[in-house]
């Protein structure tokens, strides 16, 4: 079995190591005998989204977005196929403000997103910079997540996100469009309404760098699972000892919750 993953803007996208996402993704294929193949794409080079079963967005400075932001509006038509047909996306910050619908920059000037997330952003005068702990919305928990019926690690399943945010973008969710869950430290989406995140169909955006998926094994498992039931609906994944990565998950959250 072979899981295609697509790494877009890597050379613009990539800051606070959101490569490493591609790496977790990698190895929890490696680890379970599925073969990973990474493709990489970048200003001007095409890819066949259609053909991918996950695609990856980072997160960059203001400067990077607006670099490449007509090269990504060229896309906009197959991206938008690709993920009515069902394409796994995980965008993290800068990558996740571009596939909504537009991004205000602190001077005013606004750089066009793909709409393709009933969301925008503006920046706001201080950026929002720290440690963030996500209580996961029951919806994204109910697809998957919630190991508990299928462990055979004895380990309760994890239902937080953990990560690291800096950003001076404010992301507002349109009415009808559902967090990735609420804010127990940190700031997330605004600062204001208490939400991180956003998820659309197989589409997740969120401003969690660390990088996210080697902090949190069960949403990279997620993602690989929705990736693979798309190919092959009653695929399900083989469990690994994840206890190590739950343990030290677990640690930090205690932490910051300053819980015992
Ligand atoms: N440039 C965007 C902002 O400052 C995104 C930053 C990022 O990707 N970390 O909000």
């Amino acid at each position: 079995m072979k899981l295609t993953i697509c790494h877009l803007y890597p050379d613009l996208l990539d800051l606070y190591g959101d490569r490493g996402n591609i790496l977790a993704l990698a190895a929890r294929c490696r680890w379970r005998g599925i073969e990973p193949i990474v493709q990489r794409a970048s200003l001007g080079e095409d890819i066949d989204f259609l053909g991918m079963d996950i695609l990856f967005i980072g997160g960059g400075s203001d400067r990077e977005q607006g670099i490449l932001v007509q090269d990504l509006m060229r896309r906009e038509g197959d991206l938008r196929s690709a993920i009515d047909n069902g394409l796994v996306v995980l965008a993290i910050c800068g990558g996740y403000q571009m596939l909504g619908k537009y991004y205000q920059m602190a001077g005013g000037e606004k750089i066009q997103g793909l709409d393709i997330l009933d969301v925008w952003t503006i920046a706001g005068a201080k950026r929002l910079i720290g440690n963030v702990v996500v209580d996961l919305d029951q919806s994204v928990l109910d697809d998957n997540l919630d190991q508990s019926s299928k462990s055979k690690v004895e380990s309760p399943p994890l239902r937080t996100l953990l990560g690291f945010e800096n950003h001076s973008g404010q992301t507002h969710l349109a009415e009808g469009m559902r967090p990735l869950g609420k804010v127990s430290f940190g700031h997330g989406n605004n600062g204001e309404d208490g939400e991180e995140g956003v998820r659309y169909r197989n589409v997740f955006g969120t401003y969690l760098h660390g990088p996210l998926l080697p902090k949190n094994p069960h949403f990279a498992d997620l993602l690989l699972e929705l990736a693979l039931q798309r190919r092959e609906p009653n695929t399900c994944l083989m469990e690994l000892d994840d206890r190590l990565e739950k343990i030290a998950h677990q640690t930090m959250v205690k932490r910051l919750l300053k819980q015992p």
